[in-house]
């Protein structure tokens, strides 16, 4: 059975395990029957520019992961990925790291909205229910803005972010008013050759839901979208590949027979 990882941490992120080298990342996918794995550190723009998490070590990174891109080259077709987070708040950051590193894969993230921290540190449980459909309003505006402020994004990260933290706070946060929105959305990726990713590290949380939830997806589906990442979101090699079986079964169940990943940086349909 074919299985791939296109959404995964190493060391060089700045929450990634201590284990997470890249030939760790590399080793435990071999074992697990895994053939494409992409290695999509965090570059976070914002949180770049401004200091406050650990900096991305890119030329450690880069020298790391083609190392062990040639080891395993027999046995493993391992795409040197960045999930970038926030460009489009700080382009000039983006611009100098990509006039510098070419990378093969890019997902395109937001994990916090302008002026505002990190979904993962907002209490929804406090929250009033109206703060909240704000909030994802702003994020439809600032995912617009994270796939339009660069031509070099290979695939939406985590749709809907958002819903890890709501429903982790017993929120369900209802999306269908926004389903418009949303359409409009997919049709630009779709006419931009912008994937959607399927992340399933909710999935290994035990939420029952991926990352866009199975009716987003049916909604991407029908404005005619193909192309789909999957992703575990691991940032440890145990982690690696969790759950990607189940997100291709839910994929299956709502037509999508196909998934997407990059071979010498060339997008492959691979059946699923
Ligand atoms: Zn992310
Ligand atoms: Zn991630």
């Amino acid at each position: 059975m074919f299985l791939c990882d296109f959404h995964t941490h190493t060391y060089f992120s700045f929450d990634g395990d201590r284990k997470a080298s890249p030939d760790a990342m590399c080793r435990s996918a071999i074992e697990k029957g895994i053939t494409d794995l992409a290695l999509t550190d965090h570059f976070e723009a914002n949180s770049n520019a401004e200091g406050n998490i650990s900096p991305y070590d890119a030329k450690a990174a880069h020298d790391e992961i083609l190392l062990a891109k040639d080891k395993y080259k027999d046995r493993l077709n391992l795409v040197y990925g960045i999930e970038l987070g926030q460009g489009y708040q700080y382009p000039d950051e983006v611009n100098k790291l990509f006039k510098d590193y070419k990378f093969d894969f890019v997902i395109g993230s937001l994990h916090n909205l302008r002026y505002a921290p990190d979904f993962c540190y907002l209490d929804f449980s406090e929250m009033p229910y109206k703060y909240a459909q704000h909030l994802f309003s702003r994020y439809i505006d600032e995912i617009n803005e994270t796939v339009d402020a660069f031509d070099c994004i290979d695939t939406v990260g985590h749709l809907t972010y958002m819903q890890r933290y709501t429903a982790l706070a017993g929120i369900n946060f209802d999306f269908r008013p926004y389903y418009d929105r949303l359409a409009a959305f997919f049709d630009k990726i779709i006419f931009r050759d912008i994937a959607l990713e399927v992340n399933v590290s909710t999935l290994r949380k035990g939420l029952g839901f991926s990352m866009p939830d199975a009716d987003i997806l049916r909604l991407y589906r029908d404005r005619g979208g193909k192309l789909i990442t999957v992703g575990s979101d691991a940032h440890s090699p145990a982690d690696l590949g969790s759950c990607i079986a189940d997100g291709f079964r839910l994929l299956e169940s709502i037509g999508f027979d196909r998934v997407m990943v990059v071979k010498n940086r060339e997008k492959v349909l691979c059946k699923i």
